[in-house]
Order: C-alpha cells, then sequence, then structure tokens
C-alpha cells in the first residue's frame, strides 16, 4: 500500500482568501489586496456544524469587529466522534457524542460580540424568505430543502477528497441555485434491503453483522420479518447507498480551508450590505454576481477549471424555473 504518491512533487500554491486570487509564483503575487480586519454585523443561519460549518465559526471568532447572531444548525444524531476530531477544529476529546452546535456555541460564543445559537435539528426550520443562509452540508436532499426556502441570500461550500467548492447563488445574474447539478437520490425501500439480505451467501451477512455489533442470526431474522429497531436502523444505514450518510473520503486541510474560505465570503456579503463598510470592498472582489463559483484542487492546483468562474443554472433544475425563480428573485437580497 501506498500513503503518498509515487514520483509525486507537490506544486506550491499561494491564494489569497479575500480575492480568491491564486498564483503558484508565491504569495507577493496574491497578497496585494488585504482588506484588514472587516467589520460586519451579522444575521444568519449557518447549516452544519461539522468540519467546514466549524471552522466557519472559528474564523468569525477570530475577526474582531464581526458581531451579531449566527443560529447554528445541526443534526446529525451521533455528535462529535473520533472521526470528526482531526478536522473540526474547535473539537476537543472531551467532546464526544456531544451535539456539535452546542459544541460549537459553547466554545466560539460571546467573544466579540459575536453569538452563536446553537440548534439539534434541521437547517430548514430556521430558513425563511429574509434569512441570510450559510450551507455547509452537502447532501441533494439537504440542499434542496434549504433552496426550497428560498432564503434572503446564500452562500455554500463543500468538499470531495483534496477539491473544494465554495458557491454564492444570485438569481438576478442567473447564476446556479443549491439545488442545480445536486437531483435527489431515489429512496432504497426497506424491502429492497431486506431482500439484498436475504441473497447473501453467510459469510457476508456474517461481516455485516459483525460491523454493527449483531450476529448473524439477528440480521436474518430482521430480513424476513423487517420493522423498527436498533438493528434494523444499522443495518439500513449500512446496505443503502442513498440515505446520505455513507463514509465519504474527506480531508481535514481541506475542510478547514474551505470553512475559512466560506467565513471570508461572509464577510464580503454583510460588508456590501447596508449599515456596514462597503469601501472596504473593491466593486469587482468575488464572489460575486455571474462569478459565482470557486474551485480549488490541491491534486493540481494549476487546472484552467480552478478559480473563480461562472456558474450558471441546470436547465433540469425545477426549483429556479418559471414561478419559483420569480419568486425567489424577489425575495433575494444578496
Ligand atoms: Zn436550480
Amino acid at each position: 500500500m501506498h500513503a503518498r504518491l509515487r514520483d509525486y512533487r507537490p506544486q506550491a500554491v499561494a491564494l489569497n482568501a479575500w480575492t480568491l486570487t491564486q498564483s503558484a509564483t508565491g504569495l507577493g503575487a496574491v497578497a496585494a489586496a488585504d482588506p484588514g480586519e472587516p467589520s460586519a454585523e451579522l444575521q444568519h443561519v449557518l447549516a452544519g456544524a461539522g468540519a467546514v460549518g466549524s471552522a466557519l465559526l472559528l474564523t468569525l471568532w477570530a475577526c474582531q469587529h464581526v458581531s451579531g447572531t449566527i443560529s447554528a444548525a445541526d443534526t446529525d444524531p451521533k455528535g462529535v466522534d473520533v472521526s470528526n476530531l482531526n478536522r473540526c477544529v474547535p473539537f476537543h476529546r472531551t467532546d464526544l457524542s456531544r451535539p456539535k452546535a452546542i459544541v460549537s456555541a459553547e466554545r466560539l460564543s460571546g467573544h466579540h460580540g459575536l453569538t452563536i445559537e446553537p440548534y439539534v435539528g434541521k437547517a430548514e426550520n430556521l430558513v425563511g424568505p429574509r434569512t441570510h443562509l450559510i450551507s455547509a452540508i452537502d447532501t441533494p436532499e439537504a440542499r434542496q430543502a434549504l433552496q426550497d426556502a428560498y432564503p434572503a441570500s446564500t452562500v455554500q461550500a463543500s468538499t470531495s477528497g483534496l477539491r473544494l467548492e465554495m458557491l454564492r447563488v444570485d438569481p438576478k445574474a442567473g447564476t446556479a441555485c443549491l439545488r442545480c447539478f445536486n437531483p435527489p437520490r431515489a429512496v432504497v425501500p426497506d424491502s429492497r434491503v431486506r431482500a439484498q439480505i436475504a441473497d447473501m451467501d453467510e459469510a457476508t451477512v456474517m461481516a455485516h453483522a459483525e460491523a454493527i455489533g449483531a450476529d448473524a442470526q439477528q440480521v436474518r431474522e430482521w430480513a424476513r420479518t423487517g420493522g423498527c429497531g436498533e438493528i434494523g436502523d444499522a443495518l439500513l444505514e449500512r446496505l443503502r447507498p442513498s440515505d446520505g450518510r455513507a463514509a465519504q473520503f474527506s480531508v481535514g486541510f481541506i475542510s478547514v480551508l474551505a470553512g475559512v474560505l466560506l467565513a471570508g465570503q461572509v464577510l464580503k456579503d454583510a460588508v456590501r450590505r447596508p449599515g456596514n463598510a462597503p469601501d472596504l470592498l473593491a466593486d469587482d472582489v468575488p464572489l460575486l454576481g455571474e462569478n459565482a463559483r470557486f474551485v480549488m484542487n490541491l491534486i493540481d492546483p494549476s487546472t484552467a477549471l480552478a478559480g473563480v468562474r461562472r456558474y450558471g443554472r441546470d436547465s433540469e433544475c425545477p426549483a429556479c424555473q418559471g414561478v419559483r425563480a420569480d419568486v425567489w428573485a424577489k425575495r433575494w437580497t444578496g
């Protein structure tokens, strides 16, 4: 097994998190625009206090002149687990099993006037037409639920392996919405998962049983009779491919970088709103308008696909067409 690529020579890359410019020739090329300490009053909802969301909160916590309230929603029933500790920077081992939203609020609230209000539940319950939304979750179902609330503004960041992307939706500029290019996955019915187990050989059943802390007979029994309960829940989580909880390859420092960039975008949008200090910010600093998306891939930072790009609508997306598009454009304030 090779933990590193053979014959791989890392490429240097410098990134200015404010202007989203990157360069392979060093910091000097990107460090020209320094916003100093931006001052902004935030009233936002954060969807997801996991790796990206907690890095965003930590970044805002470190900004002296940021005040206001962020309602941080996280619905993960397991709370902080061991695998979170290498990428959720604010969380400690003593936080294991506790809800991420509550731990984030306890640890990062009350500094420099920024308050974090925890909410253990689905973020869409907090999102209305006047909400400024920060999305740090990336299942198609969650994206659709948030988009269906048509908030006043939305920024989103997500990661996949060594790649990160950030999106600022803007119906007036014709950008993609949160639902675009992310159709909900079909839910596999329980009966199909049970039939799948019925067809398995004994060794496979035993392997699954061992993984969920049950024995093979209990697994066979659930395949025959179904029903709710711990064994059924564990098997569905393990075997159903479409429930969004399957393990994904995530890289701690990419999640943290995504959270930092997202915090920068939240601040840029906030200082542009009335009552803050828009003169801090040049008119064309992205993400803004059509320039809605930033992509970076540390496997190949210099790829032509990296950087700030236009990101138009998905013509198949039902969430941002027709009457829905009209409603959204009226609510959206940026
Ligand atoms: Zn759409």
